[in-house]
């Protein structure tokens, strides 16, 4: 029986690609889904298309008119929710809470910024601060304006969040009145696909304002032009690629990435084994380690605690990861399910098998059992915690804090003092988000603020906060998302901040009476 070929959307039009198609997989049954292929595409004209039409009806609506468009998102998408659950299970072989952290995260995230939107001006422009005077008596000024870009937005995403990856940045995009064009990760696009499918045949946006891309990257970074801009999440690998690209380097094409992140999370000194600071950092990390299988760019990658508490906490991680059941995500007492693919059960045990040769094993998650489906098959891996003895051992290895293995896996590290500990972070360059675990505020503020130049986020848990706090990986969309250095250095989300990409800043200088005309615009 021939697989089903999803068609791409571009330039107002569904489209099939003319090429071989790429067949996607069940990750734990390994049977073929659905086909995807974009060969053949005419891109250029299909990017004409979303900037001159989709851009200038999205310009043509309010900030508050787009937001109603963005309510209407969110509700159709919480309509066909169900279906978008089969798919995840399908096809990325997660169990029902780490779907929903993809799926319900965009829903809420598109709800979001339908509000944010409401709040901002019924214009087509923002206006920042006051003129500043330029001449004597104010006779002359300057007013900084923020217009949408002129041209679309091309978000190249990642596997792992083929929902939230979609909706985080287009929620932004289209409330700015920009295009969005998409083009997901040829493992995991059918749920993306199936997402721009359901909007697109509900009418929701103008046409043009969003196009989805599945298959080959080829050509689309040849297709963007100056006003465009460029939202990459991915591997550093391929972001460098994508930064020496001539659209980058001679046309600026504006460009954020999001990149590889060896996230951290650290036991203050003042705990105890027990106490309930502790607590709270076991339960964070050994869920950091297994939601979604560990593929998460959030996820904590080393664990820093203590030396004194480092066989206190061993035991503890160990004790409670090894009461996770891996396996079929059809299966109700299943709580981690698969890796994405083959491809990715691969390269993360090549990745380990690298860090072994530096750490010691505590928990080996290739021994654990796979339930309800055939090991050979599933991409299932169990959570694999490694450690390093002493502070020395982690101050003399470089492994550690440089090897991302994408998959149910983290790494024990005992620190000497708190000054050390936070230099051993500081040896990721740079991540998305470190948590702190501790009781006492003063130390834990010191820590935050030493930790921020080298994170977009720093969670913090105390005693009070270990029940009610959204979690170290969870990313919120009031909160900035992106990291400084090897994270990529890119800015996502953040509320209404994540609008300033999708805007150009510009300088009007004249006079109040033409200025006062502007702001009536
Ligand atoms: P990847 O291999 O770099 O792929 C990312 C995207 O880039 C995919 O859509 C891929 O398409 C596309 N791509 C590959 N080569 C390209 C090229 N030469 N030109 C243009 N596009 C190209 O990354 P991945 O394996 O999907 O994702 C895992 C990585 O993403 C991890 O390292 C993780 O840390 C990172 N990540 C970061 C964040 C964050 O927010 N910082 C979030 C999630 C994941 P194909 O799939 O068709 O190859």
């Amino acid at each position: 029986m021939s697989l089903e070929r999803l068609p791409n959307y571009l330039g107002g039009r569904w489209i099939s690609g003319t090429g071989t198609p790429t067949s996607l997989f069940d990750p734990v049954l390994g049977t073929a889904l659905v086909q995807v292929d974009a060969t053949g595409l005419d891109l250029k004209d299909g990017f004409r298309f979303a900037r001159e039409q989709g851009g200038a009806a999205l310009r043509a609506l309010t900030y508050r008119q787009r937001a109603e468009l963005l309510a209407a998102i969110a509700q159709l998408l919480q309509k066909h929710r169900d279906a978008y659950y089969e798919i995840a299970l399908a096809n990325s072989g997660t169990v029902k809470n780490d779907s929903a952290i993809d799926i319900d995260g965009a829903i809420y995230t598109v709800g979001t910024y339908a509000k944010l939107g409401a709040s901002l001006p019924d214009a087509h422009f923002l206006r920042e601060g006051e003129p500043a005077s330029l001449a004597k008596d104010a006779a002359f000024q300057s007013l900084h304006v923020q217009t949408p870009v002129a041209g679309l937005a091309l978000f190249i995403n990642a596997f792992n969040f083929p929902s939230w990856g979609l909706w985080e940045k287009a929620a932004p995009a289209l409330l700015s009145g920009v295009p969005v064009v998409v083009k997901p990760a040829t493992a995991t696009a059918w749920l993306t696909q199936r997402m721009v499918k359901d909007v697109v045949d509900a009418g929701i946006l103008p046409a043009g304002a969003l196009s989805v891309v599945c298959g080959s990257s080829a050509g689309l970074l040849d297709a963007l032009e100056p006003f465009d801009v460029l939202s990459f999440t991915g591997s550093a690998e391929t972001a460098a690629t994508l930064r020496s690209h001539a659209a980058v380097t001679r046309l600026s094409v504006r460009t954020n990435i999001e990149a590889d992140s060896i996230n951290s999370a650290l036991l203050m000194p003042d705990t105890r084994a027990g106490d309930a600071t502790f607590d709270a950092f076991i339960k964070e990390v050994a869920r950091e380690m297994t939601v979604k299988s560990g593929q998460k760019c959030t996820a904590i990658r080393r664990a820093f605690v203590p030396a004194a508490l480092f066989d206190d906490v061993a035991t503890a991680l160990r004790e409670r990861l090894a009461k996770v059941v891996v396996g079929n995500p059809r299966n109700e007492t299943v709580r981690m399910g698969a890796l994405v693919s083959r491809a990715q059960l691969s390269a993360v045990r090549e990745g380990l098998s690298q860090l072994q040769r530096h750490t010691r094993t505590l928990l080996d998650g290739n021994a654990a059992p796979i339930v309800d489906a055939d090991p050979k098959v599933a991409c299932c891996l169990g959570p694999t915690l490694l450690g390093l003895d002493t502070p020395e051992a982690v101050e003399a290895t470089a492994a550690v804090h440089d090897i991302e293995v994408f998959g149910p896996v983290a790494a024990l590290l005992p620190y000497a003092d708190l000054p050390r500990g936070l230099a051993q972070i500081r040896r990721g360059q740079g991540s998305l988000v470190a948590s702190v675990y501790g009781a006492d505020d003063a130390a834990l503020a010191r820590a935050a603020l030493a930790l921020a130049p080298g994170h977009g986020r720093v969670h913090v848990v105390t005693p009070q906060t270990a029940a009610l706090h959204t979690g170290h990986g969870n990313v919120m969309p009031q909160s900035l998302h992106g990291g400084p250095g090897r994270a990529g250095g890119g800015e996502e989300l953040g509320g209404l901040r994540a609008l300033n990409f999708y805007h150009r800043r510009t300088a009007i200088q004249s006079g109040p009476s033409v200025l006062t005309q502007l702001q009536e615009t």
